[in-house]
């Protein structure tokens, strides 16, 4: 949901990104501090120090929220999980991580982290308000000033996190915990959802309740964050459940094997004409001889307008086989399922010794899925 995003650098072999919601709550957060916070903490202060303590305090703050995920992504990194990129966007960050943590340590650690760190910083932009609030310079003061709401910010960061409800920082706290307790990972994640989902209703009927008796604004800001939080919930173990279901399967048992292989210099007319509208398949192998040199699928047709399609060869709309991502016929469907969402595709092709062997597409995944459970159920 959150992948694209503006490259600000890379820390730790980390890319940084930030998403294009980030410029627009930018601007709403510096706005929120220059004319509604400076201006009643500090009425005395002129307009360009309200703005220009704004400013500031709006990156500062983003810049707690990077260090916040960075945490996470370092105690990631030490336990042997990548992280390919953390991407702020308008409601905090998010990383991105290939593999889950392997055990109930590895978890707690690394979800602890990140609110342990924004309590930290907290305490240390506290402390340096306490320091500088009673000197006289002026720029003591602003740096008090500033220093004072990221303490408060970073420890409200720390506490929302903790909320014991999965996929927050503190849902996986609690999931390790049950986790280490019953060495059931898959019980851990239903409670420690549940809880979530629990915790997520109870905001919800609270804010309700407080939008009806006059505190309409707060009401129903809470309100949202209950929903926010509950179909987080129930989204991620729904996920978890699948990938759960895929473990210790391949590629090579849900492959459809009988790809069509279609020449690179057909039109993409005869394409539609002669193997889509007839077959049904979305996706084509495009081949001359033995070597494969691209695949062709609905979404690279659908670029070329209709008018272009009698002239256009299926090479000139194909992407390049150097340029498709594939997976082995040995891989886990797990690992081809979060392929298959991360770089948002409908399907992969299996190659071996570089010739396309088979293509796993999302349907593939769901049939099989809904199979195993048809059969696990009594
Ligand atoms: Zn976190």
């Amino acid at each position: 949901m959150f992948r694209g995003g503006l490259p600000i650098g890379k820390a730790f072999g980390i890319s940084l990104r930030l998403h294009y919601s980030w410029f627009l709550i930018f601007v709403l957060v510096t706005w929120a501090l220059a004319a509604v916070y400076f201006p009643s903490t500090h009425p005395t202060w002129s307009l360009a120090l309200k703005i220009g303590a704004g400013v500031i305090t709006s990156i500062l703050f983003f810049g707690s929220v990077l260090f916040h995920e960075l945490m996470h992504s370092i105690v990631a990194l030490r336990e042997g999980i990548q992280i390919q990129a953390i991407t702020l966007f308008f409601l905090g960050g998010v990383s991105q991580m290939t593999g889950e943590p392997r055990t109930a340590g590895d978890e707690f650690r690394m979800a602890a982290a990140g609110p342990f760190s924004s309590l930290v910083l907290g305490g240390l932009f506290l402390g340096i308000y306490y320091l500088l609030n009673s000197s006289t310079s002026e720029t003591a003061q602003i740096i008090a000033a500033i220093s004072q709401y990221l303490g408060i910010i970073n420890i409200l960061l720390g506490v929302f996190n903790l909320i014991p409800g999965f996929p927050l920082d503190g849902g996986r706290v609690l999931r390790a915990l049950i986790w280490w307790r019953s060495k059931n990972l898959q019980s851990a994640t239903r409670i420690a959802s549940n809880v979530g989902r629990g915790i997520g209703f109870l905001f919800i009927i609270v804010g309700i309740f407080l939008a009806f008796t006059g505190n309409f604004f707060n009401g129903i800001w809470l309100a949202l964050i209950g929903w926010f939080l509950e179909s987080a919930a129930s989204s991620s173990y729904k996920q978890m459940m699948l990938l759960e279901l895929l473990k210790g399967h391949t590629a090579s048992e849900v492959m459809s094997r009988d790809c069509t292989v279609v020449p690179p210099d057909i039109t993409i007319e005869q394409l539609v004409n002669e193997h889509i509208l007839s077959s049904g398949r979305r996706c084509f192998p495009v081949a001359s001889g033995d070597r494969t040199e691209g695949l062709v699928t609905l979404s690279s047709i659908k670029a070329v307008p209709s008018d272009a399609r009698e002239r256009t060869k299926v090479r000139d709309a194909m992407m390049p086989i150097s340029r498709v991502k594939s997976v082995s016929p040995n891989e886990d469907l797990s690992n081809v399922m979060q392929i298959l969402s991360e770089n948002d595709i409908n399907q992969v092709p299996v190659v071996w010794e570089n010739k396309v062997v088979g293509i796993v597409a999302r349907d593939n995944l769901i049939n099989f899925i809904n199979t195993k459970q048809e059969l696990e159920k009594r």
